[in-house]
C-alpha cells in the first residue's frame, strides 16, 4: 500500500513546519518523528528495516554523531549512537526500538502518514517507541551543539524485532552500567516490572447426546463454575498482595492480579461437551516469584473442584519473574533528575506490564521513562504522542549525560 513512503513525508510533513508555535520549539523533532512514522517498520514482517536503520544512521551523522549498523544473529539491524569523543566514565545504554506492531483496522487516518494537531503527533508508532528515539537523538544533538561537558559515555541503542521478542538475544548482550529504557510511561520513575505466569485449566465432562443431556457432564457448565470462583480469588489477590512500589496508573500499589483470558470447550452443537480448556494469566508483583504465586492459584483451582465435584487437571507454566532496581544510590540519582525536568515531586513505580528491562537487570540498575500514556492507544488505532512529552523524554535524557552519575 505505501510503496513510497518518501513523498509521504514531503506531503504530510509540511504542515507541521507550517505549525508556527510547533516549527520554533520542535522543528527538528517534529520533521524526525515524522520521517521515522511514515516508514512502516511492521514487525512481524521486518518491513523497511534497512531502510530506517539507514536514515537513523544518516540523520545521527548529520547531527555530528556516531552511528553504527550492527546486524544479529538472527539477521536484524540495530543502531547504535555514540559521541566521537566521549570520556572514560560510566557506560550508560539508553534502549529505544525502531520496529512497529502492525496498524491494524479501524484508523481514522493513514497511519503512515504522520500529521501534528493541536500538540500531538499521530501515526503507527508516534509513542512507542519512536518519539523516544528522536527525543534521544535531539538530547544527544543538542548537547554537542550546545559544548555541554560529558560526565558519562551515553550509548543509543535502536534496536529492531522488540515487538517480536528477537532481540532478546541482542539485548542480552549489551554491556553497561546503566540501563535506560525509553519505552515506557512518563508517570513517575520505573525501575522495575511485573512477572507473568499463566494456568491451563482443564475442565473434565462426560459427552453425552444433547437430546439426553442427563447421560453426560457438561464441562462448559462445570468451566463456567469455576470462572466464577477464579474470578472472586482474583479479587482478593488483588487486595491481598501487594507491592511495595507504586504502580504507574489506576491502583496505588502495584498488586497481583488475575484474569481468565481464552476459554475453549465444546466439539458439535448437539453434543454435550466433555472438555472446556480455560487460559488464566497472572501477573505478579516484583518482590514475588511467578511460580508462587501460580502454584498458589492452582491449589485455589483444585481445592474448589474437589469440594465441589469437578474434575479438572491444572498446570502452570512461568514466563518470566518480575524485577527491580535495588541499587537506592542510582534511583535516588535520577528521581532528582526527574523531579528537576518535572518541576515537581516524581514517584517511582514499577511497570504493571514487562519491559526489556528484563533482559538487562542480571548486569546492570534498569531505570524506565518514556513518552507513552494509557491514552496514546500505543498498540491500537489512532496512536498519537503529546509532543510535550517528547520534549519531557530530551530533557530527561540530556539532564542524565551532562550529570555525575
Ligand atoms: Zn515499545
Amino acid at each position: 500500500m505505501r510503496q513510497n513512503p518518501a513523498n509521504a513525508i514531503k506531503f504530510y510533513c509540511m504542515p507541521v513546519l507550517l505549525l508556527a508555535e510547533v516549527r520554533t520549539i520542535m522543528e527538528y523533532e517534529c520533521d524526525l518523528l515524522c520521517k521515522l512514522v511514515a516508514i512502516d517498520t511492521d514487525s512481524t514482517q521486518r518491513k523497511n528495516y534497512n531502510k530506517i536503520v539507514e536514515l537513523l544512521i544518516c540523520e545521527a551523522e548529520k547531527a555530528g554523531l556516531k552511528a553504527e549498523k550492527v546486524i544479529d544473529e538472527k539477521g536484524i539491524p540495530h543502531v547504535t549512537v555514540t559521541f566521537h569523543e566521549a570520556p572514560e566514565g560510566k557506560k550508560i545504554v539508553f534502549l529505544t526500538h525502531y520496529d512497529v506492531v502492525p496498524a491494524g483496522e479501524g484508523w481514522e487516518f493513514d497511519p503512515f502518514k504522520p500529521f501534528v494537531k493541536n500538540g500531538k503527533l499521530f501515526g503507527r508508532g508516534a509513542a512507542d517507541d519512536k518519539s523516544n528515539i528522536i527525543a534521544a537523538l535531539a538530547a544527544f544533538k543538542e548537547v554537542l551543539e550546545e559544548k555541554l561537558p560529558l560526565k558519562i559515555n551515553p550509548v543509543l541503542i535502536i534496536a529492531g524485532g522488540e515487538e517480536t521478542g528477537e532481540g532478546e538475544s541482542f539485548f542480552r548482550k549489551i554491556d553497561g552500567d546503566i540501563c535506560v529504557v525509553l519505552d515506557s510511561g512518563c508517570e513517575g520513575l520505573s525501575i522495575g516490572a511485573s512477572g507473568v505466569a499463566r494456568l491451563n485449566v482443564k475442565v473434565i465432562g462426560k459427552q453425552a447426546h444433547s437430546a439426553y443431556p442427563f447421560r453426560g457432564i457438561n464441562a462448559i457448565y462445570q468451566a463456567s463454575k469455576i470462572i466464577c470462583r477464579i474470578e472472586e480469588i482474583a479479587k482478593e489477590m488483588e487486595k491481598r498482595v501487594i507491592s511495595k512500589f507504586y504502580a504507574p496508573t489506576h491502583y496505588e500499589y502495584v498488586p497481583r492480579r488475575v484474569s481468565v483470558t481464552m476459554i475453549n470447550g465444546g466439539i458439535a452443537a448437539n453434543i454435550i461437551p466433555s472438555e472446556c480448556n480455560l487460559l488464566v494469566d497472572i501477573r505478579t508483583i516484583p518482590e514475588e516469584r511467578a511460580e508462587e504465586a501460580a502454584e498458589e492459584l492452582k491449589a485455589a483451582i483444585e481445592d474448589y473442584a474437589k469440594r465441589n465435584g469437578i474434575e479438572v487437571e491444572v498446570e502452570t507454566k512461568v514466563f518470566m519473574d518480575g524485577w527491580y532496581t535495588t541499587d537506592e544510590r542510582v534511583i535516588e540519582k535520577f528521581r532528582g533528575i526527574l523531579e528537576e525536568v518535572l518541576d515537581g515531586e516524581a514517584k517511582v513505580v514499577v511497570e504493571l506490564g514487562g519491559t526489556d528491562g528484563v533482559f538487562m537487570i542480571d548486569r546492570m540498575p534498569v531505570i524506565q521513562f518514556g513518552t507513552m500514556r494509557e491514552e496514546n492507544n500505543i498498540h491500537g488505532k489512532n496512536e498519537f504522542v503529546y509532543l510535550e512529552d517528547v520534549e519531557k523524554v530530551k530533557k530527561f535524557v540530556k539532564m542524565i549525560i551532562t550529570s555525575d552519575l
